[in-house]
């Protein structure tokens, strides 16, 4: 089973995406993931399965780790062009499918989260522009629901879909053989933010903490993300997540040690120094994830006017 990595540019956020064709004989491929619904990012995916001998009308599958632009943003171009059916967990398959009407009301969303987490209101509106250029990075598209362990039938070979919630709810890998194809739940370089998606869903700490420790029983696979380099040994990269968050809870429960209760956006400030644009989102919202967890553990506690406090 041959897979090809397809390197696909995304200067919005993040880094470049990696896109993975899988050929599955008879001229047909499967792709994992698909870059922003940008003309650069579609002309780098064209022009790396031109230079595998494929165009795009060969696609059959699109698989997709989870709902964020620099994941789908393409799948609606695949789509429209080859027909190819296109899968996402069920937990992220409303906004993917439905993006073009909900993401318009995200903004109102976020906003209403951040002034909860303390951040000034000089902060929040700039979001707004960010988030009008994130609208034009994706398009709804027609998607098939997947579920914890399916397997799906891709002709030749089939590929199972592992549920690994907490960067998105619906965050799924996906294993073929000896390799699994981790989207953003685990990747090479950074810890994936855990937080600042799902703002009505809860727990999502705990909840990626048991999908990093549901991969462990997979040793020897090669991973291969969604953003970096493949990842040769997966355990001990799990291992390191799970260890700059156990140091992050601990940063977290010295900040508040002077006994002052703090905003979530004092403490991330506290802990991420100056946080522009679009970050203040994710290390808000990371923070936000931290405090969940602790407060199920009764170490720290929330007061009634939004800030937090050590128990
Ligand atoms: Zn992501
Ligand atoms: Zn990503």
């Amino acid at each position: 089973m041959r897979v090809h990595t397809l390197s696909l540019p995304n200067p919005y956020f993040e880094k470049d995406n990696n896109a993975y064709a899988i050929e599955l004989g008879d001229g047909e491929l499967a792709l994992v993931d698909t870059g922003v619904d940008r003309p650069e990012a579609f002309r780098a995916l064209v022009e790396g399965l031109a230079r595998l001998g494929y165009a795009p009308q060969a696609v059959r599958f699109v698989l997709l780790t989870h709902k964020h632009l620099d994941h789908f943003g393409l799948a609606h171009r695949l789509k429209a062009l080859s027909g190819a059916t296109v899968y996402v967990h069920a937990q992220d398959l409303p906004d993917v499918v439905e993006f073009d009407g909900r993401y318009p009301r995200v903004h109102d969303q976020y906003a209403k989260r951040l002034r909860a987490w303390g951040v000034p209101e000089a902060r929040i509106e700039p979001l707004r522009r960010t988030r009008d250029v994130f609208l034009k990075l994706g398009r709804s598209v027609p998607a098939e629901p997947l579920y914890d362990g399916q397997t799906i039938d891709l002709g030749r070979v089939e590929l199972r879909a592992l549920h690994t919630p907490g960067h998105t709810m619906g965050s799924a890998c996906f294993l073929l053989g000896d390799r699994l194809f981790t989207g953003d739940h685990i990747l090479p370089d950074y810890t994936p933010n855990v937080g600042a998606t799902d703002l009505a869903a809860q727990g999502a700490l705990t909840r990626y903490r048991a999908s990093l420790q549901k991969l462990k029983e997979l040793d020897g696979v090669r991973a291969l993300p969604g953003h970096g380099r493949p990842i040769p040994d997966l355990n001990a990269r799990i291992d390191e997540i799970v260890r700059h968050h156990d140091e992050r809870e601990a940063r977290i429960l010295r900040i508040l040690s002077d006994g002052r209760p703090r905003t979530v956006f004092e403490i991330a400030r506290a802990l991420f120094g100056e946080l522009r644009e679009h970050h203040v989102v994710l290390g808000c919202g990371e923070v936000f994830a931290h405090l969940e967890a602790l407060e199920a553990r009764e170490a720290v506690v929330g007061l009634e006017d939004g800030r937090y406090a050590r128990r």
